[in-house]
């Protein structure tokens, strides 16, 4: 794919572990043409060599590999960069047209903002006022998380995005909806005869989805005080999985009809407010405990958090779907940091069989479940029950288990290098689309308004555990329990 590509931050944490690496792998696996430029621009004074080292060693680190290497990053070039001030974005125009020229981009041009979100807005107006996005090839803007912090916030952003950008110009980045196993959902569902029939409210009882982190907040305390898990996580990667889980087959499978989907599950979405929140969420926030053997600190003790902060670490959540489908049918997503393990599953509960005649020693049969691994493990269990070998009718619990051999990382390079790829190719699909954005803020800011309001009596849940009690009550109301994670793992099962 032909085109310039300048990454806003270019010596910032997500350039050097995720771009910089992502890029390489397109370009040894011949996905970028020959005729491909990157400009990095990052406010420190760098040379052109400088930044190209830099641009090696981040290769080396993350992959350990460098054939090649001294081609690829000859295609880099720096540009040292105030966001705030119009006369950088003109030497930055000169530059982008002589490298247009140089490499014969044909004016396409990807604009990559992985820099603090505050900036997101001045950047896109200034690369319209000064120039920068009179291409006569594609112009293309790539926008990292948060986008927005409240639905109002969001609006603001979108509409200085879009005098810039179209709709269809603009790739916002959800890294999960670049994961394999994220992206293999829709197949999973529409490619199976023996799914589809079954996936409604007759025959799924619920669905759960975990996304737990082993880790604190480290060093990024001064950004989640003013975010928490709820908008960290549950407004962007939880709910576009439920918009996954949830929708309807499209017609086609084209941008325009699977994002028309995914919006009408977000319209779909029972919105909770006032008191009711209660009922719906529960927020919980790390004390200290032991990981791996390791003590580790309250989340109030951790760098640049206050004392008596009231943000969430974790959340919790009932999700209704009131739609022909899903009604009835709860989703529980439940998220969080410092917990017993680091895991993204989904757990698709079908419904018990209308009468039992068969038991498994001391215990009643167990439902059919669906487990789709997302991470670190990727694959798919399909729980059954079948005869106990050897036994009289005595049934017991089967595994069939697929593991994809694939890569054992949380937001590994492969999640962006197929979005950056998606992006060159104009492939919209794995992004999200600005209804979706707003639909979801909407759905969260009334939670976080309830919230906002009291203060919740952290800590409440040891680091190391699964979160608050009432999150284990929130289902048992419901006559349901969270299926262990850890029990689940595709290593623990037969019949792989
Ligand atoms: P970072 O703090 O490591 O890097 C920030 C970059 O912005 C640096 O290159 C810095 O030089 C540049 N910069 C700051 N102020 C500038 C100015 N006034 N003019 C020009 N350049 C300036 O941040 P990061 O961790 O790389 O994150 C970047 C974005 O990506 C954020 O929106 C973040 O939320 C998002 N994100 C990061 C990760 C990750 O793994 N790091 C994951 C998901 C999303």
């Amino acid at each position: 794919m032909t085109s310039l590509i300048m990454i806003f931050g270019a010596t910032g944490d997500l350039a050097k572990r995720k771009l910089f690496p992502s890029l390489y792998r397109l370009f040894e696996r011949g996905r970028l043409s020959e005729q491909f430029a990157v400009v990095g621009v990052a406010r420190r004074p760098l040379s052109n060599d400088e930044f190209q080292q830099s641009v090696k060693d981040s290769v080396q680190s993350a992959l350990g590999k460098d054939e090649r290497i001294d081609e690829f990053a000859s295609h880099f070039y720096y540009h040292s960069h105030d966001v705030t001030n119009s006369s950088s974005y003109q030497t930055l125009k000169t530059m982008a047209n002589e490298l247009d020229e140089h490499y014969h981009l044909g004016g396409n041009r990807i604009f990559y903002l992985a820099m603090a979100p505050e900036f997101f807005g001045t950047i896109a107006l200034h690369l319209k006022s000064d120039g920068l996005t009179d291409v006569k090839g594609f112009k293309r803007l790539v926008i990292e998380k948060p986008f927005g912090h409240d639905l109002a916030s969001a609006k603001e952003l979108n509409e200085q995005i879009r005098t810039a950008f179209s709709e269809d110009e603009v790739y916002r980045i959800d890294h999960y909806l670049g994961k394999e196993m994220v992206r293999n959902i829709e197949v999973i569902r529409f490619a199976n005869a023996i799914f589809e029939p079954l996936w409604n409210n007759r025959y799924i009882s619920n669905i759960q989805i975990t996304s737990s982190e082993t880790l604190g907040v480290e060093e990024r305390g001064r950004y989640y005080e003013t975010s928490g898990a709820l908008r960290d996580m549950l407004q962007n990667h939880m709910m576009q999985m439920v918009a996954l889980l949830a929708m309807e087959p499209p017609i086609k499978l084209t941008t325009d009809e699977i994002r028309a989907e995914k919006v009408r599950v977000f319209r779909a979405v029972r919105n909770v407010e006032g008191e009711d929140v209660h009922n719906y969420f529960v927020r919980g926030q790390y004390g200290e405990g032991t990981i791996d053997g390791k003590q580790v600190p309250a989340y109030r003790d951790e760098p640049m958090v206050d004392k008596e902060s009231n943000t969430e670490t974790f959340v919790a959540g009932k999700v209704m779907i009131d739609n022909f489908r899903w009604a009835g049918v709860p989703f529980y997503i439940r998220t969080g940091k410092r917990m017993t393990t680091k895991s993204t599953k989904i757990v698709v509960q079908f419904k018990d069989i209308p009468m039992n005649l068969y038991y498994q020693t001391e215990k009643e049969l167990n439902p059919n479940l669906l487990v789709i691994h997302i991470q670190p493990e990727e694959g798919i269990t399909l729980h059954l029950n079948a005869k106990k070998a050897g036994g009289h009718l005595d049934a017991q619990e089967v595994k069939l288990s697929f593991a994809n051999s694939g890569v054992n990382a949380m937001n590994t390079p492969e999640g962006y290098e197929k979005l950056l790829y998606d992006c060159m190719r104009g492939d919209a699909t794995n992004f999200t689309h600005w209804d979706e954005v707003a639909y979801s803020w909407n759905f969260v800011d009334k939670i976080s308004a309830v919230w906002e309001k009291s203060k919740e009596n952290f800590p409440n849940y040891e680091s190391g555990s699964m979160g608050p009690k009432a999150a284990d009550e929130l289902l048992e109301k419901d006559g349901f329990f969270w299926w262990p994670v850890t029990d689940l793992d595709v290593d623990n099962c037969q019949g792989k």
